[in-house]
């Protein structure tokens, strides 16, 4: 019996035979290769009939893979898209490109009722103010921003751009439309399709039934029951039943407030990082480390991550820790913030009730009146529309209108957020978001927010003319490279 290690990558396989392929490994003694070669689409899509559809087996969907491409939906569907945890995806930036006005949503019953022309108008203003800020803007950011000598001037012409449109994006409406790239496997393409189907609005129908239909093209067997589902349909109604009866505060908070942590955070993480190393019960384990001083708790986690650099993530074990926020910020801040998928998300419509930002830069060019305006503007419209369509009147919203996130993150993932959205290329408004979640995290505990990296630094002087600046993001070739180098030179 032949039993040479065997490497290789499955090439040439549609993605329903690859899964199959794989699948069948569980009882059949042959090699893949050998396995895919008696295989064909049929024999595939019976298989799939059988034990996916049939027994529920749906693991095995998540060997097909499908790269779905999403141009003209709106940023409000990118959201919906979006909220899929297991799943990739890379979005049209509002920090690097200019939106057109041509590109917009109108939602078909808005179109068809005496909020039709209220609806135009008002998206009309934003774009007006939009395409009308972009070369002021331009002009500002170039004169407070002037290019370091060092600088070539297609890096210099990029940043002023990105700066521009970080100031100019709070006007983009929620209907704007934009491009989506999305890989996905298809057991969690089918809860989307599920999701999308079952959703309140009409466009997201849409794109649930058009994806499906271009998804039955690559993965004919595994998707094809993905439909609109009751529970998810009713059980939002059920709920704003009882929403009805919540008695409103008008208290105010600041945008970031941790509303719920595990107290246990430290010894749980301490006994778990143990238990790793131990034959002892997680129990033996914790009772010990509960009594353990101030110094033993410093001194271990010391030792633990000294050979740690800002490159290398936490261990995993710093995931038996979590902490719940209730955020409120600005809709181009959530659309940033929600790409973290390591979290439980709980999302609020987009509203108006919650006011807008009004940006520094915007003020300080002279448009701050002018904002204001559009602003209201948009707020008036919006309040007319929401009563007779509350989902709808969503799309009108522009990215400067607060909206509110629920979010649970485990303090791994908390500590790849915060270092990466409080850092200097960031966008100020997330940026802001980032450093008031470490604020909080080391409020309560600062032993292990000092392994949560922050960038406090609220002068922004330095951007990326890439999304993906090196320094910026975790990158661990550069991390290897960076040891080796070290290690050489000690
Ligand atoms: C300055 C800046 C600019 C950006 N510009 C854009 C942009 O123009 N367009 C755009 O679409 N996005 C942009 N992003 C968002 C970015 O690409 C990420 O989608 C987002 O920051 C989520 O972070 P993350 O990918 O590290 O993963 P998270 O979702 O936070 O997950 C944490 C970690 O888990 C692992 N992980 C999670 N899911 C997977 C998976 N499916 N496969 C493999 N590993 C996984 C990774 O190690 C990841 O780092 C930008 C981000 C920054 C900071």
């Amino acid at each position: 019996m032949d039993n040479k290690r065997r490497i290789y990558v499955l090439q040439d396989l549609t993605p329903e035979v690859r899964a199959v392929t794989f699948a069948k490994c569980s009882r059949s003694p042959e090699p893949f290769d050998q396995i895919a070669k008696d295989l064909t689409a049929e024999k595939s899509a019976e298989f799939h009939e059988k034990w996916v559809v049939g027994f529920g087996h749906s693991s095995v969907a998540e060997h097909a893979v499908l790269s779905v491409a999403f141009e003209n939906v709106s940023i409000l569907a990118t959201k919906v898209l979006e909220d899929t945890r297991l799943a990739s995806f890379t979005e049209k930036s509002t920090r690097y490109q200019v939106f057109n006005r041509d590109k917009c949503y109108y939602p078909a019953n808005i179109m068809a009722s005496e909020f039709k022309d209220l609806y135009v108008s008002t998206i009309s203003s934003l774009f007006n103010f939009y395409e009308k800020l972009e070369s002021p803007m331009m002009d500002f950011v170039k004169q407070k921003y002037p290019q370091e000598k060092k600088q070539a001037d297609l890096v210099y012409k990029s940043i002023t751009k990105s700066r521009a449109c970080d100031n100019i994006r709070y006007l983009l409406p929620a209907a704007t439309l934009t491009s989506l790239g999305m890989t996905i496997n298809a057991r969690a393409f089918e809860h989307l399709l599920v999701k999308l189907l079952s959703h309140p609005l009409q466009e997201m129908n849409d794109i649930g039934r058009e994806a499906k239909e271009r998804g039955l093209d690559e993965v004919p067997t595994l998707i094809k029951f993905a439909d609109s589902n009751q529970y998810l349909q009713e059980s939002a109604g059920a709920v704003r039943e009882t929403v009805k009866t919540l008695k409103k505060s008008t208290h105010s908070e600041s945008p970031v407030v941790l509303v719920d942590y595990d107290q246990e955070a430290e010894n749980k993480i301490f006994a778990a990082l143990l238990y790793r190393e131990s034959q002892l019960s997680y129990q033996e384990i914790f009772k010990q480390v509960k009594n353990w001083s101030q110094q033993q708790k410093e001194e271990f986690l010391t030792k633990v991550n000294q050979s740690r650099t800002k490159f290398d993530q936490l261990l995993r074990e710093f995931e038996h820790a979590y902490y719940t926020f209730d955020i409120l910020m600005d809709y181009g801040a959530f659309r940033d913030i929600q790409r973290h998928r390591m979290a439980t998300q709980t999302n609020q419509r987009v509203t108006v009730v919650h006011g807008y930002e009004t940006p520094n830069e915007i003020i300080e060019a002279g448009f701050k009146d002018k904002f204001v305006a559009v602003m209201e503007n948009a707020q008036s419209a919006y309040s007319k529309i929401v009563e007779k369509f509350p989902e709808e009147a969503q799309y009108l919203v522009p990215l400067a209108y607060r909206k509110r996130l629920l979010i649970t993150w485990n303090l791994r993932e908390l500590s790849h957020f915060v270092p990466l959205r409080s850092g200097q290329k960031g966008h100020a408004s997330y940026r802001r978001i980032a450093q008031l979640v470490w604020d909080e995290l080391n409020k309560i505990h600062p032993l292990l927010a000092k392994y949560v990296a922050v960038d406090k630094s609220d002068q922004t002087t330095s951007w990326a003319s890439t999304m993906y600046s090196e320094e910026f993001v975790y990158n661990p070739h550069k991390a290897r490279e960076e040891r080796k180098s070290n290690e050489n030179k000690s």
